[in-house]
């Protein structure tokens, strides 16, 4: 696997704006399960809602990951930043894609997954432990491909899920997957 050297070179200090810290939508809010709308990623206010994605990432412990339809935003934006978690090996640090999509996979792999917006239950999924995504960075909208691996791997197919309109509750193997939780961390 390879680094992509423009994505971790990526800050959110590129995008030029302050992020705002903002308020996280809970299931069964209906922006959660709506196909998000394909985004200009140089438009102004999909910048903002780049560096807001981040700042509230940011501030919500043991968040590994937020996609625009947490924050009420129906459209194809979200923020990943593994680097803190205990189970990631490489990865490419903080960065945002607009408009991604898993280009090929491979290695199926169960986990368990968590979400903000489910704060009350995690679930066992079934994902490629390696995936090519294809995405464009906000600002400059350059287009870029990453490969990644493992939880970062995991992270940003649950995050383009959401953009999806898709919840890991909508990925795990039935009820018998899904488990309550008493505390988010
Ligand atoms: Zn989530």
């Amino acid at each position: 696997m390879a680094i992509n050297p423009t994505v971790l070179a990526w800050a959110e200090s590129d995008l030029g704006v302050p992020g705002a810290v903002r308020d996280v939508v809970r299931a069964p809010a209906a922006v959660l399960s709506a196909d998000g709308g394909v985004v200009d990623p140089s438009a102004p206010e999909i910048v903002q809602l780049a560096a807001d994605l981040v700042a509230t990432m940011r501030v919500s412990p043991g968040c590994v990951g937020l996609a625009a339809p947490q924050v009420g935003e129906g459209v194809k934006v979200f923020c990943v930043d593994v680097s803190a978690h205990p189970k990631t090996r490489d990865h490419h640090g903080t960065f945002v894609l607009c408009n991604a999509e898993v280009v090929s996979g491979s290695r199926n792999e169960k986990a368990r997954e968590g979400c903000m917006s489910v704060p009350d239950l995690t679930g066992d999924v079934k994902r490629p432990s390696r995936v090519v995504v294809r995405g464009q960075l906000p600002g400059t909208g350059e287009q870029v491909e990453l490969e990644v691996e493992a939880f970062e791997a995991r992270a940003l197919q649950h995050e383009i899920d959401h953009c999806d309109g898709l919840l890991f509750l909508d990925r795990a193997a039935g009820a018998h997957a899904v488990y309550a939780r008493k505390t988010y961390l």
